[in-house]
């Protein structure tokens, strides 16, 4: 039998037990059963994590960037020379495909902290002469101190270093706590940290559930910033206790994206990448369209040739490299996307594929592996017939391999239908109508409108939502100025 893995926290540079001794059990999502222990840890070993940051922040907060930088480069480096071994793990623990993994996810990670490594060398404060005269007014950047970094577990590896390298990059020291359903990227990371060297205490890993780990972080009279990407209702209770001790805040929360296609897009390279936008990761990206609205005279061909595609798509094993799509995460949430494919057929929806677990012989993807029967596997599912003004199945984030598709008439009507949600995270637009792109990408309400392509990121743009997808935003200078407080200097020189 296999034996089951013990993970530890990462405190000051050294891998430890929680304090209370206390575990919670982590599932392999593609066999549905527990493969490790992940440390329930609460307000004690929080407390110990933020001693140690704390203790790290004058030396890490007085190298100079350049030395930071370096430092990151390290780690991506690092990061890269074990990408297999991230990319297995990821696969194992999340149920993403190796794919994915090994050619997304890991990747990314690594990219966050080279771009995060040269952005903070290429970052100049403003400075001004005038229009006052014999006045020199500079900005000063210091770190803000210990951060408080909290991530979900859709990307694990990657959500968690986009917060980790622009924190250490500017300065910071920093308390993560990951997703507890995914751990175990998280855990490597440490080792990561000790080969390149990075000092005791810049970044320390504490695992655990929201409420015993997560909640302490956040209240902590030592911890100025808050980074949190999860669920708008975490979201909203992180706010609740933080706001009253002035924190800086970044939510990163839900969506219910809407893809809008007019009849005048390039058809084909639409359907490929619309396909792409619902099902990658299993629908499991904050970023993956959940609500697809096509014009009218193009509506038909457009489902034709998108159920085609769709059921193309191979549900398996994630290890495998025939799989285009592995299991969700755990078996609540493989409970929760079945709730809403029934609330479709409720609302007078028609399910044109998926809708179902996959057969069994689809999801052994070539690996002979029985276990694999129990594992939280969905078919990627299509749905039409919703009213758009009145279905919830349109109007709530499910989060999985489930997407709608709507027709509609006018821009007007479009965006009526695109707005009225609670979330405005992302949207994309397929239309080879330029004027048109500009005028309704202007009225979405979204923090990124993607126009005639899904996901493409320049690390510099800002990153972030609106409504009750999320407050700030995060990417280039904007993760700069989250990390960093800003002190006006001025100087008066001569008389
Ligand atoms: P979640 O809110 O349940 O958990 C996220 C993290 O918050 C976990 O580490 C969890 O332990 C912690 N947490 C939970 N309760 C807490 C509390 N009271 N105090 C402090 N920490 C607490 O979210 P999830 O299920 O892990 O992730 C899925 C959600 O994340 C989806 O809604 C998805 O849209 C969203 N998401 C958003 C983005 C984005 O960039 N906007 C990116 C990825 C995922």
């Amino acid at each position: 039998m296999e034996e089951v893995i013990y993970f530890k926290n990462f405190i000051n540079g050294e891998y430890v037990e929680p304090i209370d001794h206390k575990y919670m059990s982590n599932y392999d999502p593609s066999v549905g059963k527990i493969y490790s222990n992940v440390p329930d840890s609460n307000e004690k070993d929080i407390n110990e994590a933020v001693k140690a940051a704390k203790e790290a922040f004058p030396i890490w907060s007085s190298k100079s960037a350049q030395e930071r930088s370096d430092m990151l480069y390290k780690i991506a480096n690092e990061i890269e020379r074990r990408l297999k071994e991230f990319a297995e793990l990821e696969s194992r623990d999340q149920g993403k495909t190796i794919t994915t993994a090994t050619t997304i996810e890991i990747p990314r990670s690594i990219y966050n902290f080279r771009f995060f490594a040269g952005a903070i060398l290429h970052h100049q404060n403003e400075s001004t002469v005038g229009p006052l005269p014999n006045v020199l007014n500079y900005t000063l950047r210091s770190p803000v101190g210990v951060c408080g970094l909290i991530s979900p577990w859709n990307l694990p590896l990657y959500l968690l270093t986009w917060k980790i390298a622009p924190a250490i990059a500017t300065g910071n020291t920093c308390v993560c706590k990951p997703s507890e359903m995914t751990p175990a990227t998280a855990h490597l990371l440490g080792e990561v940290f000790n080969t390149v060297g990075l000092p005791r205490g810049v970044v320390n890993i504490v695992f655990g559930n929201g409420p015993n780990a997560g909640s302490p972080l956040v209240r902590h009279s030592d911890v100025p910033l808050i980074s949190f990407t999860g669920g708008t209702k975490t979201g909203e209770i992180i706010q609740q206790q933080a706001s009253p001790l002035n924190k800086k805040l970044s939510l990163e929360l839900g969506g219910k994206n809407p893809g809008i296609i007019f009849d005048d897009c390039k058809f084909e390279e639409c359907v490929e990448t619309s396909v792409r936008s619902s099902f990658s990761n299993q629908g499991e990206i904050c970023l993956c369209t959940s609500r697809l609205y096509v014009q009218e005279g193009i509506f038909d061909k457009f489902v034709e040739q998108f159920v085609e595609k769709t059921k193309k798509i191979v549900v398996g094993d994630p290890k495998s490299e025939k799989s285009g799509m592995g299991a969700l995460i755990s078996e609540d949430h493989l409970k929760k996307i079945e709730y809403y494919v029934q609330l479709a057929k409720d609302e007078g929806g028609t399910i044109l594929c998926g809708g179902k677990r996959p057969e069994l012989s689809a999801i052994f993807g070539g690996n002979e592996n029985e276990n694999l029967k129990n594992g939280y596997f969905y078919e990627p599912t299509v749905i039409i017939g919703l009213n758009p003004l009145t279905s919830r199945v349109l109007k709530e984030e499910i989060f999985g391999p489930v997407i709608t598709i709507t027709s509609f008439s006018t821009e007007q009507q479009v965006i009526q239908y695109a707005n009225d949600v609670e979330y405005g995270l992302a949207s994309s637009l397929w239309s080879q109508n330029v004027d048109r792109c500009h005028r309704v990408a202007s009225k979405i309400d979204c923090g990124i409108c993607w126009v005639n392509c899904w996901l493409i990121r320049d690390l510099r743009t800002p990153f972030g939502g609106v409504k009750r997808s999320g407050i700030g935003r995060e990417g280039g200078d904007h993760s700069i100025d989250f990390f960093t407080e800003q002190k006006n200097i001025c100087i008066k020189i001569g008389n």
